[in-house]
């Protein structure tokens, strides 16, 4: 019951074996900052910044931008937020952004691969969140990386942004950067590509699609769309020996985190934080504080 469940609104989960779980919000615009925090949400791991560039024809100013990020790491201080980079494409494309029709819009210009053809919509929004990391502690992670070009292309957006900011004087902070790792490749090169970040978060809504090549929108293939599914499962523990060996922490942000069943699996493959939607926070939360991060039975 809900009564059941408040006083896990105060405390930051441990399991049994007492491994500390951070379990996070899922939001996507101000208005779910509430319901996260109400919900004892120990930080955002997942901003998903397409509602912003969608709520408008034109595209977001970086002065809007900054505002609005702003005001989430306000909300949450001291408490971390992490802002995914604009993640949008054919399947949802938005007016401002011109989109060719594709055959395959989820294997198509969606994510990091349109934001570093578009300068035009990605440097603003690299400046409004260097701009808001002045606030309060900041974690900015981009989406759909499957090379590691893409991440030493956008470090070299972030430093000429810096270098920007800093030649007009505009007051700026730092962020860490960190990927979704959501993508096949992501995960093969998980090794090289964690000792180029700060964190991993891993979107098991589409890495479950692309791992088993069974779109997450299509019905007839639900059978096999389940991030339960033990090549799945082989994907997210290849990301989290990875991880472990470079020493960066992994989250999960995709709808696996939020299911009772995929908890104890998620936390025993050494997952250190969990985040979704502010209805599941309390359930999850208490079921981290009733499970074994090494089962008794595993231990050496
Ligand atoms: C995911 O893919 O798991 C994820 C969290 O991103 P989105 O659902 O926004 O694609
Ligand atoms: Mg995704």
């Amino acid at each position: 019951s809900v009564a059941a469940l408040a006083p896990y609104r105060t405390i930051s989960p441990r399991t049994r074996d007492g491994r500390a779980v951070t379990v996070a919000a899922n939001i996507g615009s101000l208005r779910d900052i509430d319901p996260a925090l109400e919900a004892g949400a120990e930080g955002v791991g997942l901003f998903r910044t397409e509602l912003v560039f969608m709520e408008t024809a034109e595209l977001p100013s970086e002065d809007q931008q900054t505002a609005i990020y702003r005001e989430v790491i306000e909300r949450f201080r001291p408490r971390p937020v992490t802002i995914r980079t604009l993640d949008i494409g054919g399947d949802k494309p938005i007016p401002a952004i011109a989109f060719a029709p594709e055959d395959n819009p989820f294997l198509g210009w969606r994510g990091v691969r349109m934001c570093l053809d578009r300068p035009d919509v990605f440097l603003p929004q690299i400046r409004a969140l260097l701009r808001a990391a002045a606030a309060g502690p900041l974690r900015v992670m981009v989406p759909m990386v499957s090379d590691i070009d893409e991440v030493h292309a956008v470090k070299a957006l972030i430093d000429t942004c810096r270098a920007d900011l800093a030649a007009r004087g505009v007051a700026h902070g730092r962020f860490d950067l960190g990927i979704m790792v959501e993508t096949p490749a992501a995960a093969l090169l998980a090794p090289a590509l964690a000792r180029e970040v700060a964190f991993f978060s891993i979107g098991t809504n589409d890495l479950t699609q692309y791992v088993m090549a069974a779109d997450r929108t299509n019905r007839q293939v639900a059978r096999l769309c389940r991030p339960d599914h033990p090549a799945v499962i082989e994907a997210v523990r290849l990301v989290c020996v990875a991880a472990a060996v470079a020493g960066i922490p992994v989250a999960v942000c995709g709808e696996a985190a939020a299911r009772a069943e995929m908890v104890p699996i998620l936390v025993g493959l050494g997952v250190d934080e969990l985040s979704m939607s502010a209805p599941a926070i309390l359930r999850v939360k208490k079921q981290v504080t009733e499970i074994w991060a090494v089962p008794p039975e595993a231990r050496p």
